[in-house]
């Protein structure tokens, strides 16, 4: 199996990485399922890529699997992962634009697998984790993002609360004041439970949010995917600097707590 540390997973809008070169497109086996990942050299380091709604955008986000994902870029060796996300804004500072990195999250999804401790109690030697999710981003792997934002000359905010909505339809009026009322800056659909289960695989997991436009009611009209894919075409350059600066800027051997994040997190039989 090869042995890759850094990943890159691509959310809508980031199907391709300019530039990658020397790719190997492998087909890991997880107890989960099978995932294609491309393996290459991207901004002078060896990194892993997976789209996550496939490269035709043919995956809805309740569909995607999301712990053949993770697990797949774990037995591949990964211990870093940077994801991006595309968003509409609930917060009126936030203008389509505009890059946010995630901090926090609010889930209000109902039907993901989200945890590789599903156990029933009927396997004999499962044990559940419970993980901390205080902070649930990589603290080291979002200060990257930042400083790839300056190295870039673009504005990257951070502190955001993204808010993961079922999909694949978009929210409506209420749902969108109801996320506002209650702290979310962001609302998508696909950003959980990506980091809760690389939290679980002792991954470093960061994501920047690609506002594309605002969520419903905030504005007058109509969300429409066709707004949204032609915002991120206009911001897939800077997204694409973002994530190569940041692929530079990643010390890969560094020690982080993600890497320890199962320690002390299973109940002990007195
Ligand atoms: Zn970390």
């Amino acid at each position: 199996m090869e042995n890759v540390k850094i990943a890159i997973i691509g959310g809508t809008g980031v199907y391709r990485l300019p530039g990658f070169k020397e790719i190997q497109q492998v087909l890991v086996e997880t107890e989960f399922g099978s995932i294609p990942v491309k393996i290459g050299i991207w901004s002078g380091k060896k990194i892993a890529f997976i789209t996550r709604h496939g490269e035709k955008h043919s995956i809805a986000p309740g569909c995607i699997n999301y712990r053949a994902n993770i697990k797949a870029l774990s037995m591949l060796g990964v211990k870093q992962i940077y994801s991006t996300a595309c968003v509409g804004s609930v917060n009126p500072d936030y203008k389509p634009g505009t890059f946010v990195v995630l901090r926090q999250f609010l889930d209000f999804t109902k039907n993901r697998k989200s945890s590789f401790f599903l156990f029933d109690g009927t396997q004999e030697g499962e044990v559940i984790s419970h993980v901390d999710m205080t902070d649930p981003y990589c603290d080291r792997l979002s200060k990257v993002f930042i400083e790839a934002g300056e190295m870039a000359g673009i504005d990257v905010k951070d502190g955001a609360t993204y808010c993961c909505m079922e999909g694949p339809r978009y929210e409506t009026r209420a749902e969108v004041k109801m996320l506002r009322m209650l702290g979310g800056d962001v609302a998508g659909h696909t950003s959980f439970p990506e980091q809760v289960l690389a939290r679980e695989a002792e991954i470093c997991y960061a994501s920047i949010g690609i506002v594309s436009s605002m969520a419903a009611g905030i504005e007058e009209g109509h969300v429409n995917a066709g707004v949204v894919e032609a915002a991120m075409e206009k911001m897939f350059d800077n997204v694409q600097q973002i994530l190569m600066n940041a692929i530079e800027l990643t010390d890969v051997d560094e020690d982080c707590w993600c890497k320890h994040s199962l320690d002390g997190t299973v109940h002990q039989k007195s």
